[in-house]
């Protein structure tokens, strides 16, 4: 059989053939534009964290195969993160599981938890992983859709009850959300909470943007609820909070059952990864609180500065509470400009009209025209690039 007559991509994974993130990247690479699509940081993280890597490399430490669960070392720090911010304990030994990044994290636990046809609950717009992980375990995804009300993007808890059924297995909870920045109120995760009590639900929360929150109020781990602690799989991450987005290090805490049920999924994903780095985070998240502090106002700093331009600019802004993207609409640009709101369009545009890069968050969505008018920037980018991307942004006004 040739592959005209049957596809190479299998029925499963068909719909996630390709990125928009490779077609974007490319294209700020071919204009010159400034590329704020893909979220990573341009510059490292602490220097003390990367010679923690550089002596667990020249040590010894890390080079074969680390443990299974993680290195103690690891482990133990993480559990003291958990415990010294959010008064949540686990066990080391058997709650907690160091995985490659949280990408792995929610590939596991989504494969060792789904059985095929099970449906999950995600909230709409999702980071890209889910739906194709929903898919590789044979399950099937509700999506919720967040919608623009006073500024942000928030959950209809009408909506989210209305989406349950007796298939559904869990929820995939992501606050701080990406892409739209919505930080989920103590409101909002107690009436998730209690949803999941009532009906028996399993709860999946995707948190690794738990150290950008800028509202006084913090990061309110779903774990920490009544009656969540035992139902909770809590995936949390290395790269965004430390930027090293390239170590792969992230972590699963919940209890032994869901812990050793993870663990079966994962050993036969990438059975172990990051080893030096696994001790260089161990370090990383024993830094004072004044690392956080600052990693958080620096990032305070530059959304307020992407913000204020794109708002200049012509954008309508929905200013995030958390993580490091801002979703816009595009709209108020004029139909001219936004392409009739088609973010696909404009963002296939934006090179050439500014020499910037942003991401349709149509991609985002299943209900794809939910997101159509809305582009996502990311700004965990130098001040000066951010600068020269304002002044670029601003050319659509003129
Ligand atoms: C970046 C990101 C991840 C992936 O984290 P890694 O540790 O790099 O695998 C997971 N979820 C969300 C919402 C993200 O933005």
């Amino acid at each position: 059989m040739t592959s005209s007559e049957r596809p190479f991509l299998n029925r499963r994974l068909a719909e996630f053939g390709t990125t928009i993130f490779a077609e974007m990247s490319a294209l700020a690479v071919t204009t010159g534009s400034i590329n704020l699509g893909q979220g990573f940081p341009d510059t490292d993280g602490p220097e003390e964290i990367r010679e923690a890597a550089v002596r667990a490399l020249r040590d010894g430490r890390g080079n074969q195969y680390p443990p299974g669960p993680g290195v103690p070392e690891l482990r133990t720090a993480i559990a003291a993160h958990q415990e010294r911010r959010y008064g949540l304990s686990y066990d080391p030994d058997r709650e907690v599981l160091v995985t490659a990044g949280a990408t792995e994290a929610i590939a596991a636990t989504l494969l060792a938890l789904l059985e095929p046809g099970d449906e999950v609950i995600a909230l709409e717009p999702y980071y890209d992983s889910y739906a194709a992980c929903i898919a590789m375990a044979g399950g099937t995804r509700v999506p919720v859709t967040l919608r623009p009300h006073e500024g942000s993007f928030r959950l209809d808890l009408d909506e989210l009850r209305a989406a349950l059924t007796p298939r559904t297995r869990l929820l995939l909870i992501n606050t701080p959300h990406n892409p739209t920045g919505t930080v989920l109120t103590r409101e909002e995760l107690t009436a998730i909470a209690q949803l999941a009590v009532e009906r028996d639900l399993l709860v999946v929360t995707d948190e690794v943007y738990e150290h950008l929150v800028f509202d006084d109020a913090g990061h309110l781990p779903l774990a920490s609820f009544p009656g969540m602690r035992e139902r909770t799989v809590s995936i949390g991450s290395a790269g965004k909070t430390f930027s090293f987005t390239g170590w792969k290090v992230g972590w699963v805490t919940s209890t032994p059952d869901l812990v050793t049920a993870v663990r079966s999924a994962k050993q036969f994903l990438t059975y172990v990864a990051s080893g030096p780095f696994q001790y260089a985070v161990a370090e990383a998240l024993a830094l004072p609180d004044s690392y956080f502090e600052a990693f958080r106002e620096d990032m305070r700093v530059k959304r307020d500065l992407l913000s204020a331009g794109l708002t200049e600019a012509g954008f309508k802004v929905f200013r995030p509470s958390g993580t490091y993207f801002i979703t816009t609409d595009i709209r108020p640009l004029g139909a001219e400009l936004s392409k009739n709101g088609d973010g696909f369009a404009f963002c296939r545009a934006l090179p050439e009209l500014a020499g910037v890069v942003a991401i349709p968050n149509a991609v985002f969505y299943d209900h794809r025209e939910e997101g159509a008018p809305f582009v996502r920037f990311a700004f965990c980018k130098r001040t000066d690039v951010l600068d020269e991307a304002v002044a670029r942004l601003k050319r659509l006004a003129a």
